[in-house]
């Protein structure tokens, strides 16, 4: 994921609900297998919407692994880049299937 273009959708969202009011605060839930820049995704935010915080917060992920297991998997350190570092906590199998946590949704806006 692009975090410029995924920052644009966001702004854009959150604009369409604020309506004419200015946005004091974007709740943003980011999966922990999104595979994105985190800090790059706030600066995009902060330079579409000067003066608006970001509140970030992560969502749990869930896998479903080709050796039966469904559930969260191991989460190594997310890369500079923003690709997430998984793996199945069973058969150690890396990148299996992501069931959720692998998005980034505004969930919530604050008005001034
Ligand atoms: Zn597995």
């Amino acid at each position: 994921m692009d975090a410029k273009g995924v920052a644009e959708e966001l702004a854009a969202a959150a604009r369409q609900a604020g309506g004419k009011s200015k946005i004091a605060v974007m709740r943003i839930e980011i999966g922990e297998l999104a595979t994105i820049s985190v800090p790059a995704l706030a600066r995009e935010i902060a330079s579409l919407l000067p003066g608006t915080s970001v509140d970030i917060s992560e969502k749990k992920a869930k896998v479903q692994c080709e050796c039966g297991f469904c559930g969260r998997p191991q989460i190594g350190m997310r890369m500079e880049s923003g690709e997430p570092d998984f793996s199945c906590p069973r058969c150690k199998k890396k990148y299996p299937q992501a069931t959720e946590g692998d998005s980034v949704e505004l969930k919530d806006i604050g008005l001034e």
